[in-house]
């Protein structure tokens, strides 16, 4: 094979905790069938895709009291359904109290949007089910998903009922599966498109989603593939990532990348070194899944990703097991590496397609949305004589198939329900978490506190120039990718100025996707109170606009 080098740098942040000596680390392939912690058990006991019936046959007419522990917090999350936070208690006590008493009798419930692609009709039905049982919530994730709240266990079988009359389902949308897969929301359409990855995301979901196949993984399985030289799928930060690149002999394919992920220690994705066609990438993303089930590291959940194998094992290692016969049984072609593009496409804005029509990119205020919201949306793009919405890895969505007299009507229609196809650089390029409001992990508030902030940003640096990535995150995991931001905002208490534990966030400082990929630095210091946060963007902002070199990003 050729030198295998990485799209940027793959160095981890910090050192990864190791194994005891002498103890296997619960890899099947090496004999470790015996679980080695409780998630394991769990797993080993039921798969967690039987407790769909349970929930039809029996939960959903007992009611939530009824619900087994072991399937509440842990089979439930294989149907995209989590318990959310009980409201009103103090970030404070997240880390203290047991999680029955943290949890509210009421579901976060995923839909898995595979590469972000709605019809019209299926959002109308993600808006009538918002409306009708989940208190009108709704928000586009930064994996193209989106989540409900408030949704309780009796309403459940109907909600499915009405998703998969459409073709939606939750199927393994959280758990140790793999998840979501997340995709160019412009395959297909673009003008300067290098391949579209659709028919492979339709083929891996028709084979393996819903399989028992690959529903115990170590832990969860994040896939990412873009065919768009803008790369606007995040692809250094998930386990596996394939790119679209011209090989000079075989023409459009894509680049394999693995071992990608934020969170604790987090990585940057590797190259492989290899090309591989479209008809092919099924059996390569079968290969690598199938690797992870069996030589993943299941004694400890911290370091259950497939980027632990990989920084283990070394790529040479690793594309050798993938091209054995246990996996692949054929050797990879060798391929050329991608161009890095300086930044990654979030398509926001008014676009040609390469039919001649447009395509119309908006943002959300940090992705939030609403059930009445996305049923106007759903009435405005068919007026406007589109069927096809896309939702977006920047918590944005897109509207597909815009005749072009029917551009700026469509634009300002959008504008009126609060989504910005001509956004300030503050709203386009924040994002944030779930927080406090719904997740049992937050420390603090993020949603609200990110929508006042890029309303106080705007008012303060109206015309920045250019874009400054700010994430905010509301407890040490890593869901809006604090770790990848210009300014990335990790959510814990801090000290205010009388010395008092309030909410706050550590600062994470320069970190980047695409050209600038790399993590950003935790300044010692740089935690900032929740109520001193516009302060501090507006200052550091303010010096590097003062500071910055000719072309400084
Ligand atoms: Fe919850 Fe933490 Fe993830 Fe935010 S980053 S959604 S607070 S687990």
């Amino acid at each position: 094979m050729t030198g295998v080098s990485s799209p940027q740098q793959a160095t981890p942040a910090k050192k990864a905790p190791r194994p005891r000596k002498g103890k296997g680390e619960g890899q099947w392939a090496l004999g470790y069938r015996e679980p080695l912690n409780k998630n394991e058990e769990n797993k080993k006991n039921d798969d967690g895709l039987n407790v769909r019936a349970r929930i039809e046959n029996i939960y959903a007419h007992r009611g939530f009291d009824s619900i087994d522990p072991a399937d509440l917090r842990g089979r439930f999350r294989w149907w995209g359904l989590y318990t959310q936070r009980k409201p009103g208690i103090d970030g404070g006590k997240t880390a203290t109290l047991e999680p029955e008493e943290l949890d509210d009798k009421y579901f976060m419930l995923r839909v898995r949007i595979e590469g972000g692609q709605l019809s019209a009709e299926q959002l109308r039905v993600i808006a009538e089910v918002s409306s009708t049982y989940a208190r009108d919530t709704a928000d586009i994730t930064d994996r193209q998903n989106i989540q409900l709240h408030w949704i309780r266990v009796e309403d459940i079988p109907a909600i499915w009922q009405k998703l998969e009359a459409v073709g939606l389902y939750t199927t393994e949308a959280c758990g140790d599966v793999p998840r979501v897969i997340i995709s160019s929301p412009v395959a297909g359409i673009a003008a300067d498109e290098i391949i579209d990855p659709t028919p492979a995301i339709d083929d891996i979901v028709e084979r393996y989603i819903g399989s028992s196949e690959f529903s115990n993984l170590p832990r969860k399985f994040k896939t990412a593939m873009t065919g768009h030289p803008s790369h606007d799928v995040v692809p250094e930060v998930n386990d596996i990532s394939f790119v679209g690149v011209v090989h000079p002999e075989h023409g459009p394919g894509f680049d394999l990348w693995v071992g990608g992920g934020l969170s604790t220690n987090p990585m940057l994705a590797q190259r492989v070194g290899a090309w591989v066609p479209l008809d092919e990438v099924h059996l390569v993303w079968k290969g690598v899944v199938g690797i992870f089930r069996d030589y993943g590291y299941r004694r400890l959940r911290t370091r259950a990703r497939l980027k632990y194998l990989v920084a283990d094992w070394g790529m040479d290692k690793f594309r050798e097991i993938l091209e054995s016969d246990k996996y692949l049984g054929y050797k990879l072609v060798d391929g050329p590496a991608p161009e890095i593009p300086a930044v990654q496409g979030d398509h926001v804005g008014v676009h040609k397609q390469k039919d001649g029509r447009y395509y119309v990119g908006v943002a959300p205020v940090v992705g939030r949305v609403s059930g009445s919201a996305l049923a106007k949306v759903a009435d405005v793009v068919a007026a406007h004589g589109s069927d096809r919405i896309r939702t977006t890895a920047q918590q944005k969505f897109i509207v597909l198939d815009v005749e072009e007299s029917k551009v700026e009507s469509l634009v300002s229609a959008l504008d009126g329900l609060g989504f910005q196809a001509r956004p300030s650089a503050w709203r386009r390029n924040t994002m944030a978490c779930t927080g406090i409001e719904f997740c049992k992990l937050a420390i603090v508030e993020t949603k609200a506190r990110a929508a006042e902030l890029i309303d106080e940003l705007e008012e303060r640096i109206p015309d920045l120039d250019v874009p400054i990535t700010v994430n905010v995150n509301g407890c040490p995991n890593s869901c809006a990718r604090i770790q990848v931001a210009d300014i990335g905002l990790k959510g814990q208490l801090v000290l205010d100025a009388e010395g008092k534990q309030v909410p706050g966030y550590q600062v994470h400082l320069g970190g980047g996707l695409g050209l600038d990929a790399g993590f950003g630095r935790k300044l010692r210091g740089h935690k900032v109170t929740s109520e001193g946060l516009a302060d501090y963007v507006e200052r550091i902002t303010q010096n590097y606009l003062k500071e910055r070199s000719e072309g400084e990003r």
